[in-house]
């Protein structure tokens, strides 16, 4: 999924070819080593060379500050949805001796990540409070509603929660949500890391899935602030609370620079090689504005039409995850025939949701969106009286 949706016919139509070129050209011989990245031992100087270069260049990328590590782990955003209960629990035991052994943790629910995110930390035994659901709010998952309808738990809670960009629903946060700062802000971000700016001085932990803008599947990011690390062992566990398994702890990671078991080297790479490319482009200010115009033309597109319908609220809508109908609905089946035929795949929307989206990642570049633009219009055109 890391263009979105492709153009396969026209390979050069995508913005990130240079990374898979120059991993194409370095493929048998990693660095002057002899040696195929893939040959290569995780132990050996070349990979953490490799590992800390990918590391600065992310740095540099996000400005994250000094006070924040940098994880490489594995098992995708949905592995997340487990660690962040376990560790951020742990922290808390750590920085609040005297609470409450089973504190609240907060959740808002804006879609069907955030949503799992949510089970999976009821389901670990951690005690949740649904700070807003849109779904059950508004019945779908279409906007995120204003804070003024949230019920954040106050200081208390071990920590937030929240999904900033809804990849199935194409609902995305348009500003930080603003909440106690001692309480640590945890965020989903798979779908939209370095899309945009970010300031991550507002957070206690972000984490990605790599698969959308940086890498890879299997790899994940996780940029945490190091105050909130705690050990596997360390912390004084409440009676009855479950031990944290090592693999999902991230003082693990830290203290072994991502290293500690064998990391999904060749991932780690191409996101190395992603970051290289991104700074080049003009890093993460020139991608926001790119972004804002791919997305900016699709929804223009999309108002002035008569069959196209954006189902979710103007401010609330996903800079990557562009979804909408296409009214009446038969003729929807149609579009993505007649996309397919012009090589312009993996346009349908999630089998949960239906509908159309289009897919902007960063890997997507503005001619891409401006060919399915002129599509659409070609195709309205062609299915109105
Ligand atoms: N969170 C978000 C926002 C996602 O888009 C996804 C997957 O698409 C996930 C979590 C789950 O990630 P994974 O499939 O890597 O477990």
């Amino acid at each position: 999924t890391t263009a979105g949706f492709a153009h396969q016919a026209r390979p050069m139509a995508r913005q990130a070819v240079p990374v898979l070129l120059k991993a194409q050209a370095e493929f048998l011989d990693y660095g002057n080593t002899g040696m195929s990245i893939l040959e290569l031992s995780h132990r050996s100087k070349d990979f953490e060379t490799l590992v800390n270069k990918a590391k600065e260049d992310l740095t540099h990328l996000l400005s994250i500050p000094d006070n924040y590590d940098i994880l490489f782990m594995q098992g995708g955003g949905t592995t997340q949805f487990s660690a962040v209960v376990y560790n951020l629990l742990a922290a808390h035991r750590k920085l609040h001796p005297s609470a409450p052994a089973n504190p609240l943790v907060d959740y808002l629910i804006t879609g069907s990540w955030s949503a799992k995110a949510a089970e999976e930390a009821a389901r670990l035994g951690a005690n949740v409070n649904i700070v807003i659901n849109t779904k059950k709010l508004r019945g779908a998952y279409t906007s995120v509603p204003p804070a003024s309808e949230w019920r954040l738990s106050g200081p208390d809670a071990a920590y937030v929660y929240y999904c900033d960009n809804e990849t199935v629903d194409g609902v995305e946060f348009s500003t930080v949500p603003d909440i106690d700062p001692a309480v640590p802000l945890v965020v989903d971000m798979s779908s939209n890391i370095l899309s945009r700016r970010v300031d991550v001085a507002r957070f206690g932990v972000i984490y990605a899935g790599a698969q959308k803008n940086i890498g890879p599947a299997g790899v994940t990011v996780v940029i945490i602030r190091r105050d909130l690390l705690v050990g596997p062992n360390s912390a004084a566990s409440p009676e009855g609370a479950p031990l944290r398994p090592l693999m999902l702890d991230y003082k693990t990671h830290a203290d072994h620079n991502s290293l500690y078991n064998t990391p999904p080297m060749f991932g780690i790479y191409i996101s190395k090689l992603v970051f290289e490319w991104l700074k080049e482009y003009g890093g993460v200010t020139r991608m926001e504005e790119t972004n804002r115009r791919k997305a900016r033309r699709l929804y223009e597109t999309i108002d002035r039409s008569a069959i196209y319908k954006s189902v979710v609220e103007r401010e609330s809508r996903s800079r990557m995850n562009v979804t909408f109908r296409i009214y009446p609905e038969a003729l929807e089946k149609e579009f993505l025939k007649g996309a397919e035929a012009r090589n312009y795949v993996q346009l349908k929307g999630h089998r949960s949701v239906g509908g159309i989206r289009a897919s902007i990642y960063n890997a997507m570049p503005l001619e891409g969106v401006e060919e399915l633009v002129t599509y659409m219009i070609e195709f309205e055109k062609a299915n109105t009286k």
